[in-house]
């Protein structure tokens, strides 16, 4: 039975860094997001493909347990291609190719729809919310986003977002989303729409954690060997929530150690194309490299 909905793209994604490149290779919001909470807890998908999407991807996946009933097919995959240069930090979109999420409706299956947890990963807020009036009573959603639909659908995302527990963004997302250059008036601004508790990714500097009454500073790892950060915050987003699927514990303190779960997940996953090195990591993996945060963050 699985205990995360994970709404958001899978995805054909073309990437070109100073280290190397791919073509078509396995990307996208849900499939990151999917894989990296399926160490912890039993994600199911909701999203599209197209006929050109490799059964060998939909095997990595279900290898890993994700449940992809919820995953239907239709014309051609959405394509991303980007690229990024010696500042990893910032992808450079060259083309987003929606092809069959233009015409996407989503259905949740009914056997997900009293889920508890559900991830409405990088997608149109349109389905963010369509996904969220389909489900009964979610206790805990995690929204996350990025610039294309900031840009384009201002309107649906902050509507989408004041039904989310917690906001996920990067720091440059912040500032265009809230017009301002303070990370903590981004986040104020933010928790005054609705959620409880907003989190800024700031790639390689780490990540902060606003409420209300607290702010947390997440140090990121020192990762020597970077090869591409695609999937970064989606990777850091299902780690973040598959932790608290896992523990069930959602208080303040229990955030910190998701998100340095999701650190963990996101730090992998930097160091080679697609998931590639995702698929590679076991659970000892994930556990040395908490500890190495742990002392990284002490003094
Ligand atoms: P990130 O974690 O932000 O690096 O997300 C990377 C993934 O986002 C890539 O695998 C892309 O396929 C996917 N992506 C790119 N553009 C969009 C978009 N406009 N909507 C949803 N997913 C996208």
């Amino acid at each position: 039975m699985s205990d995360i909905l994970v709404i958001g793209t899978v995805a054909l994604d073309t990437i070109e860094t100073p280290f190397g490149r791919v073509e078509k290779a396995l990307g996208g919001s849900a499939a990151y997001s999917s894989f990296a909470a399926s160490f912890f807890a039993n994600p199911a998908v909701i999203s599209v493909v197209g006929h050109d999407f490799p059964e060998e991807y939909m095997g990595l996946l279900k290898k890993r347990g994700i449940d992809l009933g919820g995953v239907q097919i239709s014309d051609k995959t959405f394509h991303w291609e980007g690229f990024y240069e010696y500042d990893m930090n910032e992808a450079k979109t060259k083309k987003t190719e929606l092809n069959s999420l233009a015409g996407f409706k989503i259905k949740v299956p009914e056997k997900h729809k009293d889920v508890k947890y559900a991830f409405l990963g990088n997608i149109d807020p349109d389905l963010q919310l369509d996904a969220l009036s389909q489900l009964k009573n979610p206790e805990f959603v995690v929204l996350d986003t990025m610039n294309f639909w900031i840009s384009s659908k201002k309107d649906s995302l902050l509507k989408a977002i004041g039904m989310a527990n917690v906001l996920l963004l990067n720091d440059g997302e912040a500032r265009q989303l809230f017009k301002t250059a303070s990370l903590v008036k981004a986040a104020n601004d933010a928790l005054k729409l609705g959620p409880g508790a907003v989190i800024i990714k700031k790639g390689e500097h780490g990540a902060l954690l606003f409420t209300k009454e607290k702010h947390f500073s997440a140090p990121s790892y020192p990762l020597e060997n970077i090869k591409d950060p695609t999937g970064c915050g989606d990777s850091f987003g299902g780690g973040f929530i598959g932790y608290l699927a896992k523990t069930g514990n959602l208080n303040e303190a229990n955030f910190r150690k998701a998100i340095i779960y999701g650190s963990v997940l996101a730090s992998y996953n930097a160091e080679d194309f697609s998931l590639n090195r995702l698929k590679s990591i076991t659970m000892d993996d994930i556990e040395k490299r908490y500890n190495e945060f742990r002392d990284i963050r002490e003094f």
